[in-house]
């Protein structure tokens, strides 16, 4: 059977294996997906290991993105743009790197929830990989504004500075969280990992008013802390991640399998569990 996993750390957590054993009995391939736990510092060994025992393919999650894009030997468009990988696949022996988190979230939000990005002015808590792979999907809907708020406020300058040159007629900064104040945006991503160890970023509240949508690309099975606040913030909508990783996972699936599964029916089921 063919082999393949999602490496992070933490990854116990991860609901990937389950939606790849759904997309695969829905489709009819005949596949193993694992979960595999990285140690810090020890990435590379660990997915090298991985592919050299014969696996086909591996998702990468939290932190190892930048890592997984270091150890590519060759990047798609996608994931050089991006400069983070979260799908890893051999093609002969060459080891290439793949992004599929940004088309991901954006088929979440405009097919599985209706949403425009176009037009609107949109802020993205957080500088690490997952903004890094969603900035230039977002950039290509033609929103006005994106802000880039990060907890190291460098790193959310250096970000909206290299994207800058894909930002054309488009608003785009980088800040820290205290620089926040007093603005409203129609969308509040919260890109941060903040709520994998239960926390929020401390943020001002006048940047939800009651027509924002705010979605967490974090899911758990309880309501996240980011969602909470949403809600009590007053926010039109509050949405988890589990639909972005419903999507990316299919668009993973077809770069592995060469077949496109249908994700309505997982995602429902995925909620039901
Ligand atoms: P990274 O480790 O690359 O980046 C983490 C980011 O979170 C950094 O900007 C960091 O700030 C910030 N951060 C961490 N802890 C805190 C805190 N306590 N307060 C404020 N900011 C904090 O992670 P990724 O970018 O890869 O992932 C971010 C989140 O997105 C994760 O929760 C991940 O699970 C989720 N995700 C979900 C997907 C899905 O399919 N639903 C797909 C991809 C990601 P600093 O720079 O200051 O350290």
């Amino acid at each position: 059977m063919d082999r393949y996993v999602v490496i992070g750390n933490p990854v116990s957590h991860s609901k990937s294996p389950l939606i790849h054993s759904l997309f695969a009995e829905q489709t009819g391939q005949a596949i193993e997906y694992t979960t595999l736990l990285a140690e810090s510092g020890h990435f590379n060994e660990t997915a090298q290991a991985f592919f050299a025992g014969g696996g086909k393919g591996a998702n990468v999650t939290v932190p190892f993105k930048q890592d997984a894009h270091a150890l590519a030997r060759r990047l798609t468009p996608e994931a050089q743009t991006a400069g983070a990988v979260n799908t890893l696949y051999m093609d002969g022996d060459v080891l290439c790197g793949h992004n599929t988190d940004g088309p991901g979230l954006v088929r979440d939000v405009l097919f599985n929830h209706q949403g425009t990005l176009a037009g609107k002015h949109i802020l993205i808590l957080g500088a690490g990989g997952a903004t890094r792979g969603i900035l230039q999907p977002f950039l290509a809907q033609q929103p006005a504004t994106i802000t880039i708020a990060n907890r190291t406020v460098s790193k959310a300058e250096i970000l909206a500075e290299g994207f800058r040159p894909l930002a054309e007629n488009i608003g785009l900064r980088g800040c820290g969280f205290d620089d926040l104040a007093g603005a409203t945006f129609d969308w509040v991503f919260n890109a941060t990992s903040a709520s994998l160890q239960g926390e929020m970023p401390a943020l001002p509240g006048t940047i939800v008013g009651t027509q924002t949508w705010c979605y967490d690309l974090m899911y758990s099975s309880d309501i996240t802390p980011f969602c909470r606040w949403a809600q009590l913030a007053g926010a039109a909508k509050a949405i988890d991640g589990l639909g972005m990783l419903v999507e990316q996972a299919a668009e993973s699936f077809e770069v592995w399998r060469g077949i496109r599964p249908e994700t309505a029916g997982v995602l429902a089921r995925l909620r039901q569990a």
